[in-house]
């Protein structure tokens, strides 16, 4: 059974879910697809009530929302009830914004006159990762939604309630039967999805392998798609940086949901003068976090999603170390029940140690020392991904230099990684590509149409 909620605190089975079947997909597919052929004519203003009345029911209900997550995935409560108000604020803010973003364009041409028009291009097919189970679906249902199109979605399996909890909420906003459905369904049901000349565009988050299986298969069959996938993102420090505010947010930047976002700080990068202070008060901070039920306000370590998740992390580590890394902090499971790791933190990895190149999908940091700003760039650059990264100085024009000199999608002076509703958000090489959310967000899954008037 693919969809199982399983508590990673005290692994206990919540309960499971059957698979679709194929005649009830293909209903599924069919109540999307007609409710395009009426969604689409929808105005502004109507889709705004609903998509607007969502992110309201969300801010009411963040606890019991929250809840939900921190069952199933293990998400610290407050951090829960954050991503859910974060959720809300997405809806609220493509109900106000959506059509402007979407307005007719004039265009200058020679002779004549021109404009662009948008229109949304029909049933949309999501594919979601768990570690953000809400707001992986807001970024995605509030633009295309406001946009005209409908949404299919298959959501990981071991958030199955979180799934379910986010397609009634949209129907308790008013939405139609068809906007937005929620598929419980295998990977190669997803693959006829992805087929079904109904379907017009794929959205996916998640590993590079899950986004090279479906990206392919879009390609195969001339789908627009857009590609958010994994990242090891660099946070530069540089000899000018502030330590007291800088190791606060590498501790922030790196644990946040237990080191499990993409965007995440993976790699910290630290010039040579700084390394050692850099490194001892790093330690110390990522030392003090105490492992604990994540549903406890006062819990600074949550436990990983899943068992297997943990079981693969500390593989991980082990394969870094026997290519000559060294464990500065950790590099174990906490001696407790639940599936809880260590915080770590890992030195002297070479060029040819596999975890060189590799995304650590947990909380633990790869420390490199640099001599200075060129080799930080380098080492940053030397990287199959290129989703984010940071750097860490109190000269924000020389922070600006390096930003344009990182190879990745998004780059942060003085702050870590992070999403905003009005900004873009996505990456390059490995990391994907199209982005989601913003102006280019809302724009990835419509048809911009050339009017030409003689
Ligand atoms: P997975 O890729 O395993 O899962 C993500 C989603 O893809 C799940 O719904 C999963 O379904 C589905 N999936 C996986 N393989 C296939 C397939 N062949 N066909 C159809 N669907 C598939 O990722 P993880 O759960 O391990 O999530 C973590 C990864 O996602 C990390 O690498 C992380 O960096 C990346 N990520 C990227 C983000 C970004 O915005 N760039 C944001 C969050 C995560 P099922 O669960 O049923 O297997």
């Amino acid at each position: 059974m693919t969809y199982q909620s399983l508590n990673p605190f005290n692994g206990k089975l919540v309960e499971s879910f059957a698979d679709l079947g194929d005649p009830q997909l293909e209903t599924r597919i069919a109540t999307a697809d007609a409710c395009f052929q009426t969604w689409r004519h929808t105005s502004y203003a109507d889709r705004a009530k609903i998509i607007a009345k969502a992110g309201e029911i969300l801010h009411a209900r963040a606890d019991a929302f929250a809840r939900i997550m921190t069952t199933e995935m293990g998400k610290r409560i407050g951090e829960a009830r954050g991503e859910v108000e974060f959720s809300a604020r997405i809806m609220a803010y493509y109900a106000k914004n959506a059509e402007r973003f979407l307005a007719p364009v004039k265009l200058d041409p020679t002779n004549g006159e021109a404009h662009m028009e948008s229109s949304p291009i029909g049933v949309i097919f999501c594919v979601e990762p768990w570690n953000f189970p809400y707001y992986q679906l807001a970024r995605v249902a509030g633009p295309h939604l406001m946009a005209g199109n409908t949404m299919l979605v298959k959501h990981a399996g071991i958030v199955p309630q979180c799934a379910i909890a986010f397609e009634k909420l949209l129907i308790e906003a008013g939405a139609p039967i068809g906007l937005y459905t929620n598929l419980l369904i295998s990977h190669d049901q997803s693959d006829d999805v992805v087929d079904d000349p109904r379907v017009k565009g794929v959205a996916l988050t998640g590993s590079v392998a899950a986004g090279r299986s479906v990206a392919s298969r879009a390609g195969k069959n001339l789908k627009v798609s857009s590609m958010e996938l994994g990242g090891s993102d660099a946070f530069i420090v540089l000899e000018d940086a502030d330590l007291d505010l800088t190791v606060p947010w590498a501790v922030w930047g790196r644990m946040y949901n237990t080191g499990q976002t993409c965007c995440a700080a993976k790699r910290f990068i630290v010039v040579e003068s700084m390394a050692d202070a850099f490194l001892e008060k790093f330690k110390s901070a990522l030392g003090a976090l105490e492992a604990g039920d994540p549903m406890d306000e006062k819990t600074t370590l949550g436990p990983l999603s899943t068992e297997q998740a943990l079981v693969d992390l500390l593989k991980q580590v082990d394969g870094a170390v026997a290519h000559g890394a060294k464990v500065a902090l950790g590099g174990k499971r906490v001696d407790r029940a639940g599936s809880f790791m260590m915080p770590t933190i890992l030195t002297d990895i070479a060029k040819d140690n596999p975890a060189f190149r590799e995304e650590f999908f947990g909380p633990v940091a790869l420390f490199f020392r640099v001599k200075d700003e060129d080799e930080a760039i380098a080492i940053a650059n030397d990287s199959d991904f290129g989703l984010g990264g940071s750097v860490w100085t109190r000269d924000v024009a020389r922070g600006r230099r390096i930003a344009s000199k990182v190879e990745t999608g998004m780059m942060f002076i003085n702050n870590i990684d992070w999403t905003d509703a009005e900004l873009p958000f996505g990456g390059i090489k490995d990391s994907g590509y199209g982005r989601e959310l913003g102006d280019m967000g809302i724009q990835q899954f419509v048809n911009k149409k050339l009017v030409r008037i003689h």
